[in-house]
């Protein structure tokens, strides 16, 4: 067993098995242990890519995307753009520079990042050069009166879930226990209280369900804000269209799929999003909810495709190869095009925000 496999056994020991959600928040943000607090995984050497790290078009696309709600918004000042898990802080560099080299003025934004690993943000405040940033725990901790232009890329996938199992009796939640000195899924044997499984079907015998309370509280937390204070947000992540109805844990380590109660701390740990129940929750807040669309189709209504042309203008061969290759992944069924969504929140009184509208052909 490694460090944290041993510290959450004597934790089981100690107080019983733990729920996914538990052992997701231990395996990704542990203090000592956790892979987030610990290491900086993204790229093509560490053990996955995101979308930003794959082209500056990506976080220069959003950047704009912010400032044209922003000036639709007619200016507000002041104007907060904030970022949820940042990661490197790359998109909102690419971000940043977009804005102001289309501007021509420095970005009309104060900038605000909630990041809970100590390492990545040292990695963005390093990425981001000498600019004034706030960083926050949570969403919660975002600045409120002032309109907030929001971006989330691949942050609530990271955001623990809760599974349940079907039984002869309803739904029981899956637990992590200990099993021949190993840590293994279990069943706990209780039948779930109805509360927490609100909404779940019915469903066969040892079929598979996810739930994300903190997910639900994230999105409705950003959606008060939204309400009450103006600006938008913009998220986007991998779904799962059987969801709730579907075992989407997944741990993730040099690009590979990898056992998920193996050296916990070790591997990314994630799950796809369930945009519809995310879209509902949003919507009791009273904000308007676009999408999801797939992220190819957003992606080329932003003019993905023209700015990969005026950057091949100025680009090397084998420069270009890159730019078109990074476009394909970006934008293509094969790559994220259609695994990942996208949705957008903003005032209900609100227009429709580019990208969500007719798709351009
Ligand atoms: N958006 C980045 C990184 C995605 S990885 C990109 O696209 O490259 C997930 C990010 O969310 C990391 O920065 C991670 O440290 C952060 N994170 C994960 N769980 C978090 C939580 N509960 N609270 C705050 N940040 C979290």
């Amino acid at each position: 067993m490694n460090p944290l496999a041993a510290h959450l056994a004597e934790r089981i020991a100690r107080d019983g098995p733990i729920t996914i959600e538990a052992y997701m928040t231990a395996c990704l943000l542990d203090p000592r242990h956790g892979y987030y607090t610990t290491r900086e995984p993204f790229g093509s050497t560490g053990d996955f890519i995101t979308a930003p790290e794959i082209s500056q078009m990506f976080g220069e696309l959003l950047g704009l995307w912010c400032w044209s709600q922003w000036a639709a918004a007619g200016q507000p000042q002041p104007a907060v753009l904030a970022e949820l898990g940042p990661g490197r802080g790359t998109l909102l560099a690419d971000a940043l520079r977009a804005i102001e080299g289309a501007t021509q003025k420095p970005a009309p934004f104060d900038l605000h990042l909630v990041e809970a690993s100590p390492t990545l943000r040292a990695k963005q405040r390093e990425t981001l050069g000498g600019r004034k940033v706030t960083w926050h725990d949570d969403a919660e901790g975002l600045p409120e009166g002032t309109p907030c232009f929001i971006l989330a890329n691949e942050f609530f996938d990271a955001l623990p879930i809760r599974q349940f199992v079907a039984t002869p009796q309803g739904w029981r939640e899956r637990l992590v226990t200990v099993t021949n000195d190993k840590l293994a899924a279990a069943i706990s044997p209780k039948v779930a209280p109805a509360g927490l499984i609100d909404g779940l079907p019915e469903a066969a015998t040892g079929r598979v369900a996810e739930h994300a309370p903190i997910r639900r509280d994230v999105m409705a937390s950003l959606s008060r804000r939204v309400a009450r204070d103006g600006g938008c947000a913009l998220i986007i992540d991998f779904d799962d269209p059987k969801l709730p109805l579907a075992d989407t844990f997944q741990a993730v380590r040099s690009h590979r799929y990898a056992d998920r109660f193996e050296e916990p701390g070790e591997s990314d740990l994630a799950s796809a999003v369930d945009f519809t129940d995310l879209a509902r929750v949003a919507g009791d807040k009273g904000v308007r909810v676009h999408g999801p669309v797939a992220q190819g189709t957003f992606l080329r209504s932003l003019g993905i495709d023209h700015r990969a042309e005026q950057l091949c203008r100025s680009a090397s061969p084998e420069q270009i190869k890159t730019i078109m290759a990074a476009l394909e992944r970006l934008v293509s069924a094969r790559g994220m095009g259609n695994d990942f969504k996208v949705i957008g929140l903003t005032l209900a009184s609100g227009p429709t925000p580019e990208g969500f509208g007719e798709q351009t052909p």
